[in-house]
């Protein structure tokens, strides 16, 4: 293991700040961004690297991933999934509550999970809380722990430990999250109560089995919730295209809903998927190529308000790849190294600042998750969390070459621009071209408890 030198200054002619990029040296004093200069203002007598046209951004913060550590760790664990950060820029993540076992709808069970995770992380970790019938006393001692925000599925989560919820339980939990301003982050596809149990034989069967109606149901009775309570709700893995004006609206009523979709659905579209096999199962599903527009839209726009990777692993037999049995292969699909490329691949006919990136990766989830004011921009007194890469870079995936645990992948064999050539974390060389220098230097964090 190496460290970097205490105080030490980077460069580049594209640093991406909150006000836009420039040409600018970062001077790093423990860890903490010390000032934002022109390059030749460096003091002298600090090491000094230059990145030349190579971009410096914030460090990505993703807040959706799902690390399954303890209990199913041989789906994925806190090495490997953070090693993966780091190699794909990520220097901040939030673990879900599943599917991990226990999974973290309990203190003594959030204690658990931090102390399987301590010395693991390669990049900074926080947690997210689980909202399951009968668990609203166990949130709150959560909420006093740290935890970034609070998960509920609206529709079976495929573990049995952890149920739907639905109005009854969110109005238990949004005065509580109201006072707090911690975000209930919603699975949101409710299906209608006729709604027949059909089998899934090929992709269309799953597309069909879960449609748009699904997530427009569970979005209707969350913004409703979300005016009456003016707790901040954040909808996780939007899929559906057209729904994302409901969140303009909200938007436009000054209410606290925020939305996030997923790399899947801003890369793939059905349209290519028709004989797909069961790695591109995920939920809800990748719908149209027409959908996939109006994602990118809304980011556009502003109306979309993060990209989170919903980085969700198995063991490659439980995707049943050699039966093709669309039926019992688990859902999800593992991306958190590669979101930064996918994103920018798919902007590659717009012309969309690398601030704007910056705010959807980086600054909009810190800020979601409670740790802007150290996390998510470059800025001084922020921590040194940077993502150092070459953004004219193509490149071609290679499962065997990722870091998380299981190297199954829809991605195999994508074309995909941009490539992370370092990672810094609180100023420490956590990724480099490869090589992971700092170790397991990843600090657990805790939401700052607001009064
Ligand atoms: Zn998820």
């Amino acid at each position: 293991m190496s460290s970097s030198p205490q105080r030490f200054a980077v460069a580049s002619r594209r640093v991406v700040t909150p006000e836009g990029t420039r040409a600018a040296a970062i001077v790093i004093n423990n860890g903490k961004i010390e000032a934002i200069v022109e390059r030749e203002a460096v003091p002298a007598g600090i090491p000094l690297e230059d990145f030349d046209g190579l971009v410096i951004s914030p460090g990505i913060v993703d807040a959706h991933v799902h690390i399954n550590e303890p209990g199913r760790t041989d789906w994925e664990g806190f090495e490997t999934a953070t090693r993966a950060a780091a190699a794909g820029g990520v220097t901040t993540l939030i673990d879900m509550p599943l599917n991990s076992s226990p999974v973290t709808t309990t203190l003594a069970a959030l204690e658990e999970k931090r102390a399987a995770a301590e010395g693991k992380c390669w990049v900074d970790v926080g947690f997210h809380a689980g909202l399951v019938p009968g668990n609203i006393e166990d949130v709150e001692l959560l909420l006093d722990a740290g935890v970034c925000g609070v998960k509920a599925f609206m529709c079976d989560s495929g573990l049995d430990e952890f149920p739907a919820t639905g109005e009854r339980e969110f109005r238990q939990v949004l005065p509580l999250l109201a006072k707090r301003r911690v975000p209930l982050l919603v699975h949101a596809e409710l299906a209608e109560e006729n709604a027949a149990e059909t089998e899934i034989r090929s992709y269309a069967d799953w597309l069909a089995s879960r449609p748009e109606s699904f997530e427009r149901n569970a979005i209707n009775l969350l913004r409703a919730l979300c005016a009456e309570y003016l707790a901040p709700i954040h909808v996780v893995h939007l899929a559906s295209g057209p729904l994302t004006s409901h969140f303009f609206w909200a938007k436009q009523d000054g209410l606290p809903l925020t939305v996030e979709t997923c790399p899947h659905y801003l890369h793939f579209y059905a349209e290519r998927l028709e004989d797909a096999d069961p790695r591109f199962k995920c939920a809800p599903p990748i719908r149209r190529k027409e959908d996939r527009q109006r994602l990118w839209e809304a980011l556009i726009a502003g109306v979309i308000d993060t990209i989170g990777s919903d980085h969700s692993p198995c063991p490659p037999d439980m995707k049943h790849l050699a039966s093709g049995d669309w039926q019992s292969s688990w859902g999800g699909i593992s991306s958190v190294e590669l979101t930064l490329p996918i994103v920018w691949r798919g902007l590659r006919t717009q012309i969309i600042p690398f601030a704007r990136v910056a705010q959807w990766l980086s600054a909009n989830p810190a800020r979601l998750v409670g740790l802007a004011d150290r996390k998510g921009r470059i800025a001084v007194g922020c921590d040194a969390d940077l993502c150092v890469w070459n953004h004219e870079e193509e490149w071609t995936v290679v499962g065997e070459q990722l870091q998380h645990r299981h190297k199954l992948t829809p991605y195999e064999g994508e074309r995909l621009r941009g490539r992370v050539k370092r990672t810094y974390v609180r100023g420490q060389l956590a990724y480099d071209d490869g090589v992971f220098p700092a170790g397991p230097i990843g600090e657990l964090l805790r939401r700052p408890l607001t009064n």
